[in-house]
């Protein structure tokens, strides 16, 4: 067995975090390929040292002193490897990084060197072969991740390394230049490295025990999810539920490696599995919540706009001229509704609604802003019978006025448009009904 271990940036934020990961891979010999963040925040009122790192640099590229916040970042490893008791000094790694700094050598190259130092650190601790990232994760000139290029250059150098840490975040450009993938980036680079080295598991190491069925921040002591799928994750993640970055999935879906996202914390927690599909059923008909307020509806009326060729392409029309993607378009016989991010068409609006106008001329278009969807989501659904009656019938007894409803093709999720307002009551109906009330 193979498993790819990634640890995110508080599993790794100081010397006694080192020692819980250092014991949690002592205790299964599979975990071969280690994938670490930079330190993330000891407590609350901390700093993340990628953050440190950006603000450093942006000191630097704007020629003001930048050795403050630099000695904070030296100090943030140095304090690692003397708790630690580590032979290794990182003096050399700072002076270049410094002297880069100065002459202004990117961006991103200074964010990537904290998972760049503190791969070097947990290699050393280990006794595990440190991999630079930059080269064997690669990016092409346009800034896109080169997959085919970057699964063989893995697999070829680790093929004959048993043991190795490979940081997270960043690759390099064909010139040889750093770049990152995009912030919380170290858990694609798990998922890269599992898929390049066919690992049986990817393990996601963080600090919580997985996905929880709600937010927490709404819901007190959610229950965890167990088991979900990637599409699940997917239709979730979009809908603002974050323990893991959205493209993370991708490398490793295509292989069906399953991943476990499990709590440095409370490493006997079970965490969450994620899998290609499952016949196990999961504990509630559905198997999570999400959503994200701040959405607008464009609602068009016109009588006889279901008879009407190309109507519903001029109007989306009008959306794609002025740059707009739209979330959904629930449509009825005269009607049409088309909902969009409300930050990225309050601007745009009223060119938008004139270009409808020219294009459809329709007898009413009216917006309506500040509307939040909540994604119900369940492979479960599919097989429940009167799933939807149950969820309006819950925000009827909440008194929450339902705004639109979209249930997917797949029969795996349920949208619902709310009112910014009601956001909150209306994610605590939904549980209620389908997870309280089956406890
Ligand atoms: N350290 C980077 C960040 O803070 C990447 C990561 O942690 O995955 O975004």
């Amino acid at each position: 067995m193979k498993k790819v271990v990634k640890f995110g940036g508080s599993s790794l934020s100081g010397p006694k975090q080192f020692e819980k990961v250092k014991h949690i891979i002592s205790l299964d010999k599979d975990r071969r390929y280690v994938v670490p963040s930079a330190p993330g925040k000891r407590d609350d009122r901390d700093n993340k040292v990628t953050d440190l790192l950006y603000k450093a640099y942006s000191l630097a590229s704007g020629d003001q002193d930048f050795s403050k916040v630099f000695s904070e970042i030296e100090g943030r490893f140095n304090e690692i490897i003397a708790g630690l008791g580590l032979k290794v000094s990182l003096k050399e790694e700072f002076n270049t990084i410094k002297k880069n700094f100065s002459r202004k050598i990117g961006e991103d190259y200074a964010a990537s060197r904290g998972e760049y130092l503190n791969g070097i650190l947990l290699a050393d601790y280990l006794g595990y072969r440190f991999v630079d990232a930059a080269e064997v994760i690669f990016f092409r000139e346009d800034g896109s991740f080169d997959s085919a290029r970057t699964y063989d250059a893995v697999y070829e150098r680790l093929k004959d390394i048993e043991r190795a840490v490979i940081p997270g975040f960043y690759g390099s450009y064909p010139d040889g230049s750093i770049k990152t993938f995009s912030r919380g980036g170290s858990d694609i680079t798990g998922s890269i490295v599992a898929r390049s080295v066919k690992a049986d598991v990817y393990e996601n190491w963080t600090d919580v025990s997985g996905f929880f069925v709600a937010d927490p921040r709404i819901i007190t002591d959610p229950e965890n999810i167990e088991m979900i799928t990637y599409t699940e994750l997917r239709e979730l993640a979009y809908m603002g539920a974050s323990v893991l970055h959205e493209d993370a999935i991708f490398p490793v879906r295509r292989e069906g490696i399953p991943i476990n996202i499990k709590n440095t914390n409370k490493p006997e927690d079970k965490g969450s599995w994620i899998v290609q599909s499952t016949g196990q059923k999961s504990r509630f008909i559905i198997t999570g919540i999400a959503g994200k307020k701040g959405f607008c509806s464009v609602n068009i009326e016109k009588d006889k706009m279901n008879s009407e060729v190309g109507f519903g392409r001029k109007v989306l029309q009008a959306f794609e001229d002025n740059d707009i993607s739209f979330e959904h378009m629930p449509s009825g016989i005269d009607t049409m509704t088309i909902i969009v991010h409300q930050d990225e068409f309050i601007e745009k609006e009223q060119s938008v609604v004139s270009e409808i106008n020219r294009m459809t001329h329709p007898d009413s278009i009216d917006i309506e802003s500040d509307l939040a969807l909540i994604a119900v989501v369940g492979r479960g659904m599919k097989a429940a019978k009167g799933t939807s009656g149950r969820i309006f019938s819950a925000l009827a007894h909440a008194n929450v006025n339902v705004k639109m409803i979209d249930q997917g093709s797949s029969e795996l999720n349920i949208i619902i448009g709310v009112k910014n307002e009601d956001f909150e009551n209306a994610i605590r109906a939904i549980y209620n009904i389908f997870v309280i009330a089956q406890l």
